[in-house]
C-alpha cells in the first residue's frame, strides 16, 4: 500500500548566527524556497560569534552563484579583497618562501602532466620554480588582479581566485539575503533544549526570555561548543592535537597598506604561524599557536611586533582544539561549522567545509522519518572529507627542516597518518600526486605544498621521455614566458577594485 502520511520536514530550525548559521540559512532559503518550510534562525548578540573567518578558497564562487549574487556589490559589502593563492614564508626552512596558487602549473602536453615535464628538468638541474609555471602566482609577485577575460587559450581566460572579507560584514550580508526570503530570525540566548522522551530527538528549544521555539529539524550552528550535537546528544569528539598542535590564536586588525596583496600570507613563527589578510579597510592578522609552547602574553608580543601597520584594537584571543565532531548528523541534527569540528586555517578551509555540509543536507535532505542510511551516508562523506583536509594540512607542518625551536621540532619529527606517509612514498619515487576523486586539493596543492616543503623526488614520471630534453626545455621556456606576459597585462589589484567594486 502506498504511504500517503505526509512526512515532510516544515519546521527547521538554526542555532546560531556565525557564518555557518547564515551561510546555510542563506542557501536553504534560497534553494528550497520561501513556502517548503519555516526557516528560523537563533542567535545570541551575547555570545556573539568567532568572526575570524577571513579567507576562502575558489569553491566559494560556487555558493555565490548559488544564490546568484553579484560579485562586485560582495566584495563592496565585505569590504573584500581578492585572492590567489598563499605565500608560506620560513615553513620548509627559514629564509625560504614558496607560493600554493589556485589554478593549474602550465599546462598537460601530450597527455602527460606538466608536473611530470618540470620534474624531469628539475632533476636535470634546471633553476626555474614551480611558480613561474602559475599565471596565479607570477601575477601575486606583482599584486597584479583581474578576473578571466575570453582570450581563447592564453591563460587569461582561466584565472582562478577566492576572496578576502571581513566576517562580520559576510554574516550580516547574507542575514539580508536570507531575511528577505522568508528566514526568520530570534535573538537571545538557549537555556534549555528539549528532547522527545521516546527517541531523544530534539522538540524545542528555549531562550531565556521563555521563549519555545519548536523544530523538526534541526541544523547546529553553536560554534565550537556545539550546543545540540554535543552538549545535548553527547556525540563525541576526535581529537587532531598530535598532528595539528595549534589550539590558541591571538588575532588582530591593523590599518591597511595602500597597495595591498591579492594573496594570503602564512609566516611560520616559533611555536606556530602568523596569518596576514588584506581587505580594502583594514588587514587582517593572527598568530596560531601551541600553548604547549607559548604563552599567551609572548604569542601576542609576536604578532603585535608583526603587523605592517598601526593595530586598530587589542588582540582578541580565541582557543580550539583541532579535530572532528564524531558523528555531524545524529538524531534530527546536523552539526555545521565549527559545532562539527575544526581543522585549523592554515588553508582557510573552514567556510568551505561549510558550504560542503550545507550542499550535503540539500543532496540527503530528511523527511520526518530521517532514514537512517542518509545519515550514515552523510556521516561516512563528512568523515572521508575532513580527514583528507586534515592530511593535506599536517603535510604543511611535517614536511620541515626547521629543528631551531621545540615546537618545530616536534612538529619534523612527529608520526603522520599511513594515508599521508603514501602520498610520500608516491611522490618520492616518480615524482607522482594521486588523490582521491572527490578530495578538495586537487594535483597543483599538493605539488605545490609538497615541493615547497622541500620533498625531493627521485625519479620523474617515465612517459615525461615522450618529448627530448631539449624539445621540454623549449616548451617550458614557452609557457614561462606566456605567464610572463598575461600576468604583464593584467592590472593592480587596488586599481582592480577602485575600478570595480570599491566600498
Ligand atoms: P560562531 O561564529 O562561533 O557562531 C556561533 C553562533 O551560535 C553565534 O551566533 C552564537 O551567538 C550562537 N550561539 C551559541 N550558543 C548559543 C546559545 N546558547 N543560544 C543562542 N545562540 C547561541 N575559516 C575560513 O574559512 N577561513 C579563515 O581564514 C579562517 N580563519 C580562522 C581563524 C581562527 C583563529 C579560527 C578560530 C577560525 C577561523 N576560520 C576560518 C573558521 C571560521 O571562523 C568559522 O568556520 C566560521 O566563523 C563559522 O563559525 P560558526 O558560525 O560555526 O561559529
Amino acid at each position: 500500500m502506498t504511504d500517503t502520511t505526509d512526512h515532510r520536514i516544515r519546521k527547521i530550525v538554526i542555532v546560531g548566527g556565525g557564518t555557518a548559521g547564515w551561510m546555510t540559512a542563506a542557501a536553504m532559503a534560497k534553494l528550497l524556497g520561501r513556502d517548503f518550510a519555516d526557516i528560523t534562525l537563533v542567535e545570541s548578540d551575547d555570545i556573539g560569534i568567532v568572526g575570524v573567518g577571513e579567507a576562502t578558497i575558489p569553491q566559494i564562487g560556487i555558493y555565490n552563484r548559488m544564490l546568484g549574487l553579484d560579485e562586485d556589490e560582495f566584495v563592496r559589502k565585505t569590504q573584500g579583497s581578492f585572492k590567489l593563492g598563499i605565500q608560506f614564508v620560513d615553513w620548509g626552512r627559514k629564509g625560504h618562501t614558496y607560493f600554493h596558487p589556485f589554478g593549474p602549473f602550465g599546462v598537460d602536453m601530450e597527455g602527460v602532466s606538466f608536473h611530470a615535464y618540470w620534474q624531469r628538468l628539475h632533476l636535470a638541474g634546471d633553476p626555474h620554480r614551480l611558480e613561474d609555471y602559475s599565471l596565479q602566482a607570477v601575477a601575486a609577485a606583482e599584486n597584479r588582479f583581474m578576473r578571466a577575460i575570453d582570450a581563447g587559450r592564453s591563460p587569461l581566460s582561466r584565472i582562478a581566485y577566492a576572496f578576502h572579507f571581513d566576517a562580520g560584514l559576510y554574516a550580516r550580508f547574507l542575514r539580508g539575503f536570507a531575511e528577505e526570503r522568508g528566514v526568520v530570525r530570534r535573538e537571545g540566548k538557549i537555556v534549555d533544549v528539549e528532547q522527545r522522551a521516546e527517541d531523544g530527538f530534539i522538540q524545542a528549544v528555549k531562550l531565556e526570555s521563555g521563549e519555545r521555539i519548536e523544530g523538526e529539524l534541526f541544523i547546529d550552528c553553536s560554534g565550537f561548543r556545539g550546543l545540540l550535537i554535543e552538549q545535548t546528544l553527547k556525540t563525541g569528539y576526535e581529537d587532531w592535537t598530535r598532528w595539528l598542535p595549534c589550539d590558541r590564536a591571538a588575532a588582530v586588525p591593523c590599518e591597511s597598506v595602500p597597495t595591498f596583496t591579492p594573496y594570503t600570507r602564512s609566516t611560520a613563527r616559533d611555536a606556530g604561524w602568523q596569518w596576514r589578510i588584506p581587505l580594502q579597510h583594514r588587514t587582517g592578522n593572527g598568530y596560531v599557536y601551541s600553548s604547549d609552547h607559548i604563552s599567551d602574553d609572548q604569542a601576542a608580543e609576536t604578532l603585535l611586533a608583526n603587523l605592517d601597520g598601526k593595530p586598530l584594537a587589542d588582540p582578541r584571543f580565541l582557543r580550539f582544539v583541532t579535530g572532528r565532531r564524531k558523528q555531524a548528523w545524529v538524531k534530527n541534527v546536523v552539526a555545521i561549522g565549527l559545532s562539527s569540528g575544526f581543522i585549523e586555517p592554515l588553508e582557510s578551509t573552514s567556510i568551505h567545509l561549510i558550504q560542503s555540509g550545507v550542499a550535503k543536507l540539500m543532496q540527503m535532505f530528511p523527511d520526518k522519518r530521517f532514514e537512517p542510511a542518509d545519515r550514515e551516508r552523510f556521516n561516512r562523506m563528512t568523515q572521508v572529507e575532513t580527514e583528507q583536509v586534515r592530511d593535506f594540512i599536517i603535510l604543511h607542518y611535517h614536511l620541515t627542516e626547521r629543528d631551531d625551536t621545540p615546537f618545530w621540532d616536534r612538529c619534523r619529527t612527529m608520526d603522520v597518518p599511513d594515508s599521508l606517509k603514501e602520498k610520500y612514498r608516491l611522490f618520492e619515487g616518480y615524482g607522482r600526486i594521486f588523490r582521491e576523486n572527490d578530495e578538495l586539493f586537487n594535483d597543483t596543492s599538493w605539488m605545490a605544498v609538497m615541493v615547497g616543503q622541500g620533498l625531493k623526488a627521485r625519479g620523474y614520471d617515465p612517459v615525461a621521455d615522450v618529448l627530448s630534453l631539449d624539445e621540454t626545455r623549449a616548451r617550458l621556456a614557452e609557457i614561462r614566458r606566456v605567464m610572463r606576459t598575461s600576468a604583464d597585462y593584467m592590472p593592480l589589484q587596488t586599481e582592480f577594485i577602485r575600478n570595480n567594486c570599491a566600498a
